[in-house]
């Protein structure tokens, strides 16, 4: 069997370091704080919100949570996002997505303040990832799968990494990033011709298609490294990826669990880069 990556292991070690340098700012008088805001009560924004502030619990970070009401109108909207912009107190905004649809995310993307915007959803910010210029912030599960890579020593340079998904929340920047750390890079979607074979001919494996367990081992070369960022819910209720793993870690070298993968660390991306906003106080 290939080797588990123990990214609940890894999330500690980047919350640790998180702690560090929080105390070191609380120290110089800022007090890194994060702002959250959700429209309505969806339940995986209400889970995900409370993994966030667990986590800022432990490394003395304020998460301020922003609820508003499910018909919030666009102007009442852009208005919360515009004072949070101004408050000199909030070191970085999240706004959880998809928005209802009567809230336009191309509109309010444009409003965030980029030196804020800790889950890259201005174009300033993603712009800067396409460019391959670290200055500003990337998508935090992006991030997350680079952090898990460089955590565990993964050799990417010049390796082939075929990326699934290429939505712009995760696949796009994804393979921007890989393409930074000198990577090939092959995108596929659901329209890629011979999607298996051309799956099947890559060193590392990133699947962010959200279809659970789709990737099967069939999918895999031998000793590929998989990483899987799918978060889905199998026939029986129970959370998965987008990779069959009972199938796949035999043929894997090493392989991301779902949960305890990917997730685990995207949070510790998220408080890292409000940390980054903080410093923009100094
Ligand atoms: P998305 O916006 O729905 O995009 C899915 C992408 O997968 C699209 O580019 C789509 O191709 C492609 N795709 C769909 N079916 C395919 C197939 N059969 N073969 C090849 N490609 C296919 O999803 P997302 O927001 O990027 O999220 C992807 C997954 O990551 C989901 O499971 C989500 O829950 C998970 N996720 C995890 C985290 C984390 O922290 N671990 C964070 C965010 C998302 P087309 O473009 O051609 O339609």
């Amino acid at each position: 069997m290939g080797q588990v990556l123990d990214c609940r292991e890894a999330a500690k070690i980047f919350l640790d370091n998180i702690k560090k340098a929080s105390l070191e700012l609380k120290g110089k008088g800022i007090n890194p704080t994060l702002g959250i805001v959700r429209v309505g009560k969806r339940e995986d924004d209400i889970a995900y919100e409370k993994g966030i502030l667990k986590n800022c619990e432990k490394v003395d970070i304020i998460g301020k949570v922003h609820e508003c009401s499910e018909d919030i109108n666009m102007d009442s909207f852009i208005k919360l996002i515009e004072e949070l912009n101004a408050d000199p107190l909030i070191h970085g905004i999240l706004i959880f997505r998809p928005l209802p649809k009567h809230l336009d995310e191309n509109i309010i993307k444009h409003i965030i303040n980029p030196n804020k915007d800790v889950d890259s959803m201005n174009p300033l910010n993603l712009a800067k990832v396409f460019e391959g210029d670290l200055s500003g912030y990337s998508p935090c599960t992006s991030a997350a799968v680079i952090e898990i890579i460089k955590h565990f020593n993964i050799y990417i340079k010049g390796k082939k990494v075929a990326v699934l998904g290429r939505s712009m929340v995760v696949g796009k920047p994804l393979a921007m990033m890989l393409l930074k750390e000198d990577a090939t890079v092959m995108i596929c979607h659901s329209k890629t011709e011979n999607l298996k074979e051309t799956v099947a001919s890559a060193d590392i494996v990133a699947a962010a298609i959200g279809k659970a367990k789709f990737i099967g081992s069939d999918y895999i070369k031998q000793g590929a490294v998989v990483i899987d960022v799918g978060i889905n819910v199998d026939e029986n209720g129970k959370l998965c990826g987008d990779v069959d793993f009972e199938a796949v870690k035999d043929k894997a070298s090493l392989i991301t669990p779902v949960p305890g993968g990917v997730g685990s660390v995207t949070t510790a991306v998220l408080l890292k880069s409000v940390i980054k906003g903080a410093k923009m106080m100094l």
